[in-house]
């Protein structure tokens, strides 16, 4: 499970909360990512070494160094304790214009620094509405994985977000969510093999709220969740609980 704090929190305020989690959060045995913003990852990373939670980054650039003004390239963040960063998340790709081949771009240059990407892929409401989910996820996700090694994708994780779910209060249902989880399986297992996708984790992320996670956490290729505005708070705690229900 992955918390995406976005452009939230004063670093006193994201402190205090890493700290409660990593008291309160103890006890989980799968494998929990807290990713705040840039500017407070070493104060996060601090209370975070010795425990069991992990450190994700929202985003990062895909050279190692250079003219690039207001970029974080992937060394730097690997050097401050990041073990995963979050990449394509349709924030980056509809406010920041990012393309699929800056995705790949990215995919690559995380793998290289030693860390593991957390792959966005998902639909817009209006390409639903035509039809195009398992398109636009299809061409997503195999542009994000073009020339990859499959030991580099073994470190992968995918997150399907439909665009439409995603701080809206709207949920995916946890059939339409499988469907399209089972569909990226099925493309890992043709673009690859079948025990590679199987071990692949593949996130749902989307509105998920303490009262509609365990639904979607039963389906049985929905691996865990990127949770957004839930992991501001103590929901998160309660999110946690659930998948402890089910591991
Ligand atoms: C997200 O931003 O990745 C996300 C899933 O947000 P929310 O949970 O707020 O919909």
């Amino acid at each position: 499970m992955a918390g995406n704090w976005k452009m939230n929190k004063t670093r006193e305020e994201a402190m205090f909360f890493s700290n409660k989690l990593t008291q309160d959060l103890a006890g989980m045995n799968f494998q929990i990512v807290l990713c705040p913003p840039f500017v407070f990852l070493q104060n996060v990373a601090e209370i975070l070494t010795g425990t069991k939670l992990h450190l994700g980054a929202q985003n990062c650039y895909y050279e190692r160094s250079g003219a690039f003004t207001g970029e974080v390239s992937p060394l730097m963040l690997k050097e401050i304790g990041v073990e995963y960063v979050i990449v394509g998340h349709s924030e980056r790709r509809h406010i920041f214009g990012e393309t699929d081949e800056m995705i790949n771009k990215k995919v690559k240059a995380i793998l290289d620094n030693g860390m593991k990407p957390v792959i966005c892929v998902g639909e817009t409401k209006e390409e639903r509405e035509r039809g195009l989910t398992f398109c636009v996820v299809e061409s997503q996700t195999r542009q994000a994985l073009f020339g990859l090694s499959k030991d580099n994708v073994e470190k992968v994780v995918i997150a399907y977000e439909p665009v439409w779910a995603i701080g809206t209060g709207i949920v995916a249902k946890p059939y339409q969510a499988q469907e399209v989880h089972r569909f990226i399986r099925k493309l890992l297992e043709q673009l690859y093999d079948e025990e590679l996708a199987q071990k692949i984790p593949i996130l749902y992320g989307g509105s998920i709220k303490p009262d509609n996670f365990f639904g979607l956490m039963i389906q049985p290729d929905i691996d865990g969740g990127l949770v957004g505005g839930a992991s501001l708070d103590d929901q998160f705690i309660e999110l946690a609980k659930i998948i402890s229900w089910l591991v």
